[in-house]
């Protein structure tokens, strides 16, 4: 083996995906396996299939010759406890109410068990092994169905009172503006997420008769917004510009607030790329404050689908450290 540490075992529980690999402490991934969460099943079904996955990774690793694991690192989207390592309501996992997650991971594989926030588990993954590796300073916004973040501040993940800090997609861009599942109004994930964006079109289309390229589509989705407004159409246009726009403003935010080294976006709107981060990039180096807008440096994730695997193995890392230190 050529880490001298044991390696860990990483499982990520997302609305959609399950995942679960080994990863050695270079990062690289054994067993990496994902299947579709098939949240209708409740928690009953879906955590002896995750830990089956667990498993599997496990049974990979070993032949390939690697020891056992020291520890499970476990990403979750919130609300959850990361301290009492409770899931206590999922947004994206209805019916998942107090789910002791790390009890029970803990008592499957017999080792010590951590959880976090999946966003801020991906801005730890980029922070060690991607986008923002050797910064001390960086910021992650994933930008899917919803919009999660996650900050590493001086070195350190910041995690809040309970492991729900970094909710950047719930920053204000549009006071009074479109509802928000998070009960208010104007945030930047009533805006930008790939549900919304792809919702503000499909508003604008019932809203006017002007012509677009969407109209053709049984479905809008955001990737087609992007993809019509580059070539052109004016409607898809207009919903794609006021994206980055609200992006802009709230990652101007960020980079006042934490002048970061490096903001890192993920998630599957920036599969669009230059497109989404071009603009951001423009408007945010020119809007936000002298000193920190000279430092910052906007990246595309690195990491990709397998962040919050990364994110969680660099978790299981330092609770084995913590464990082997105390
Ligand atoms: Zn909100």
């Amino acid at each position: 083996m050529a880490q001298g540490r044991q390696p860990v075992l990483a499982l990520d529980i997302g609305g959609t995906k399950l995942a679960a690999a080994v990863m050695t402490e270079d990062g690289a991934l054994h067993g990496y396996t994902v299947e579709p969460t098939r949240r209708e099943e409740g928690p009953d079904a879906i955590i002896p299939r995750l830990f089956a996955l667990g498993r599997g990774a496990m049974d990979e690793a070993r032949s390939a010759g690697l020891d056992d694991i020291a520890a499970v690192g476990v990403s979750c989207g919130g609300p959850l406890d990361a301290t009492r390592g409770i899931l206590t309501n999922p947004l994206h996992l209805p019916g998942w109410i107090g789910v002791p997650i790390v009890d029970l991971a803990s008592r499957e594989f017999g080792v010590a068990v951590a959880l976090e926030n999946d966003a801020s588990a991906g801005a730890l993954g980029e922070y060690r092994y991607g986008a923002s590796q050797g910064e001390h300073t960086a910021l992650y916004l994933t930008i899917s169905t919803g919009i999660g973040g996650g900050a590493v501040i001086d070195g350190r993940l910041h995690r809040g009172a309970a492991g729900n800090g970094g909710e950047f997609g719930h920053i204000m861009v549009r006071p009074g503006g479109r509802e928000c599942l998070c009960g208010r109004r104007g945030c930047l994930e009533a805006y930008a997420s790939g549900t919304s964006i792809a919702a503000r079109a499909t508003d604008a289309l019932a809203r006017s008769s002007e012509s677009s390229s969407l109209r053709d589509l049984e479905r809008v989705t955001a990737a087609d917004v992007s993809s019509a407004a580059s070539h052109g159409d004016e409607l898809a246009t207009r919903i794609w510009d006021e994206t980055t726009d609200v992006l802009s403003i709230a990652i101007t935010d960020l980079v006042n607030v934490f002048e970061p080294d490096t903001v890192v976006l993920g998630g599957g709107v920036t599969r669009s790329g230059e497109a989404l981060l071009g603009p951001v990039r423009e408007a945010v180096l020119r809007e936000a404050m002298r000193p920190a807008a000279a430092k910052v440096n906007l990246a595309l994730t690195v990491l990709g689908d397998a962040v919050c695997v990364v994110g969680a193995g660099a978790l299981a890392f330092d609770l084995a450290a913590e464990a082997a230190h105390v």
